[in-house]
C-alpha cells in the first residue's frame, strides 16, 4: 500500500501568486527604500493570508506560497558553504544545448547563478526551516506539522555546467566525488527540517525531464531563462508560464537537447549515464530520511508531440528508472493538456508509490470542464491498475489531483490573475472531492 495524507487527494505545487503590496514592497526593500523588517512584516501578513485561504479551500498540504523567496528554487544552494552566487558568469562555462541556458542565453546571460568555489559543506544553519516554522505555527492545533515544504533538486546546478566546469578540478576529482558532498549537505539540511517538524517535501526538478527523452518540455522558464536582475521581468519569461507551449519547445528538449549532448565532445558519459548518477544523488540526499519524512517529486513538462511517442522502447527504459529507481513517495505530474495525454508510463509506478496528476492548467485562467479532467483521471487510474494488476479502485488509492505546476515560479507569476487562480484550486478540490468523497 503507498502511505497517504501527505500526499493528499487534492494538491498545488507550493508557488502561489503574490499580494501586489508584497511585490511592491520586495521591490522597494532591493532598491534600499525599505528595511529587512519592512519586508518580513510584509510577508508575514501575505503568508498568513495566504494560509488561511488555502485552510478555507480544503487544502491540508498548505505552503507559505513561497512568498519569501523571489524563484522557486530559494536560498538553499546559496547559503551552502562552497558554493557562491555569481553575477554575469562568463557563457564559456554553460552548455548552451541545456534548455534551461538557451533560454537565459538568448538573453545574453544568465545575470546570476550558484557556482561551486570549494568543498561544499552545510554551515549547520538551515535557510528554509524559518519560512515552514512560520506556516505551520499558522495552521489550526489539530494539522500543525502537515504544511509542505517545496525544496530545489540535489542536482539543480549541475546540468547547465559543462563537464569540468560545475566545481573547480583542484576540489572535487570526480563528478561522483561532487555529488557526494551535495548529498551530505541536502541531508544535513533535511535532518533540520525534521528536528523541525518538517515531514512533508516536495522536491521541485524542472529539468529532470530533459532526460526522459520522450518528455517533452516547457523548458523556458520554471527555472533559469531569465535573469535574476533587474528583478522585473516580462510576464511571459516567468516559470513554467509561457502561454503556450509551442510546438518547438517540444524539440528544444528531446531533439537539441539530445544532439548537443552527442556533439559535445567534453562529455565523458551518455546522458543516460548522468541519469544514473543524478538518481543516485537524489536518493542518497534523501536516504536517511525517506522512511521518517514524504518525498515527493514534481517534475515540469509541456505536451507531448503525440501519444505515439509512448509506446517508443527509450521511454519506457527511462519510466522505470523514474519511477522505480527513485525512492520518492510521490510524483507530482504535469498532464494538464489533452495532449499531453498518455498515461502509458504510469504502468511503471510501483504499487508503493503515488501520482499527483497535474490536470488543471495553472498556466490560463480558462476552466477545465470538470467531467473531462474526472474521465482523465479514471484514465489514468486505469493504467496505474493494468501495471501493477490492481482493480481500478485499488489504483485510485494511488492517486490525487493538482494543477500541473506552481501558479508563481517567480515572482512576478503567471499570466493569470489572483481570482482565477482561487477558481483553480476550488476547482482541483472539487474534482477530489467528487471522486474521493470525504477525503483530504
Ligand atoms: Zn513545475
Amino acid at each position: 500500500m503507498a502511505s497517504r495524507n501527505p500526499p493528499f487527494r487534492a494538491e498545488h505545487l507550493g508557488s502561489l501568486l503574490r499580494p501586489a503590496e508584497l511585490l511592491k514592497t520586495r521591490g522597494a526593500f532591493e532598491a534600499g527604500k525599505a528595511s529587512a523588517a519592512d519586508l518580513k512584516a510584509e510577508e508575514d501578513k501575505a503568508v498568513r493570508e495566504i494560509v488561511n485561504t488555502q485552510v478555507e479551500l480544503g487544502y491540508r498540504a498548505v505552503s507559505d506560497g513561497e512568498y519569501r523567496r523571489g524563484v522557486f528554487w530559494g536560498t538553499f544552494f546559496q547559503t551552502l558553504e562552497g558554493m557562491t552566487e555569481v553575477q554575469n558568469p562568463p557563457l564559456d562555462i554553460f552548455r548552451k544545448y541545456v534548455p534551461d541556458v538557451a533560454g537565459f542565453l538568448e538573453k545574453g546571460g544568465p545575470g546570476q547563478s550558484c557556482l561551486c568555489t570549494g568543498k561544499i559543506r552545510h554551515t549547520g544553519k538551515s535557510s528554509l526551516v524559518d519560512e515552514w516554522l512560520y506556516t505551520n505555527s499558522l495552521l489550526p492545533a489539530d494539522r500543525r506539522g502537515e504544511a509542505k515544504l517545496t525544496m530545489i533538486s540535489p542536482v539543480w546546478y549541475h546540468l547547465r555546467y559543462s563537464e569540468g566546469k560545475a566545481y573547480p578540478p583542484d576540489v572535487y576529482g570526480s563528478e561522483e566525488e561532487y555529488f557526494a558532498d551535495i548529498a551530505k549537505a541536502y541531508s544535513t539540511e533535511l535532518g533540520i527540517l525534521y528536528d523541525a517538524g518538517v515531514r512533508n517535501v516536495q522536491i521541485d526538478d524542472p529539468l529532470f525531464a530533459c532526460h526522459v527523452l520522450e518528455f517533452v518540455i516547457v523548458v523556458i522558464g520554471h527555472g533559469g531563462c531569465f535573469r535574476r536582475r533587474p528583478r522585473r521581468q516580462p510576464r511571459t519569461m516567468t516559470a513554467c508560464n509561457r502561454p503556450v507551449a509551442p510546438a518547438d519547445s517540444a524539440d528544444f528538449c528531446s531533439e537539441k537537447m539530445i544532439e548537443g549532448w552527442d556533439q559535445d565532445p567534453t562529455n565523458s558519459r551518455t546522458l543516460d549515464e548522468l541519469l544514473d548518477l543524478y538518481i543516485k544523488c537524489y536518493n542518497d540526499s534523501i536516504a536517511a530520511h525517506k522512511d521518517k519524512m514524504h518525498f515527493g517529486l514534481h517534475i515540469c513538462r509541456g505536451n507531448f508531440r503525440g501519444s505515439r511517442h509512448f509506446s517508443e522502447g527509450g521511454y519506457d527504459r527511462i519510466a522505470i528508472k523514474l519511477f522505480q529507481q527513485l525512492h520518492v513517495s510521490t510524483y507530482y505530474l504535469e498532464y494538464d493538456t489533452p495532449r499531453a495525454g498518455g498515461f502509458a508510463p504510469l504502468q511503471h509506478v510501483p504499487k508503493d508509490k503515488n501520482v499527483i496528476l497535474g490536470v488543471i492548467t495553472s498556466k490560463f485562467p480558462n476552466m477545465e470542464d470538470k467531467e473531462e479532467m474526472r474521465k482523465r483521471v479514471y484514465e489514468a487510474a486505469e493504467v496505474m491498475a493494468k501495471g501493477t494488476g490492481q482493480s481500478r479502485e485499488q489504483a485510485l488509492e494511488r492517486i490525487g489531483v493538482s494543477p500541473q505546476c506552481g501558479f508563481a515560479s517567480h515572482e512576478e507569476g503567471n499570466a493569470i490573475k489572483y481570482p482565477d487562480m482561487i477558481n483553480k484550486l476550488k476547482l482541483v478540490r472539487e474534482i477530489a472531492d467528487e471522486i474521493w468523497p470525504g477525503q483530504p
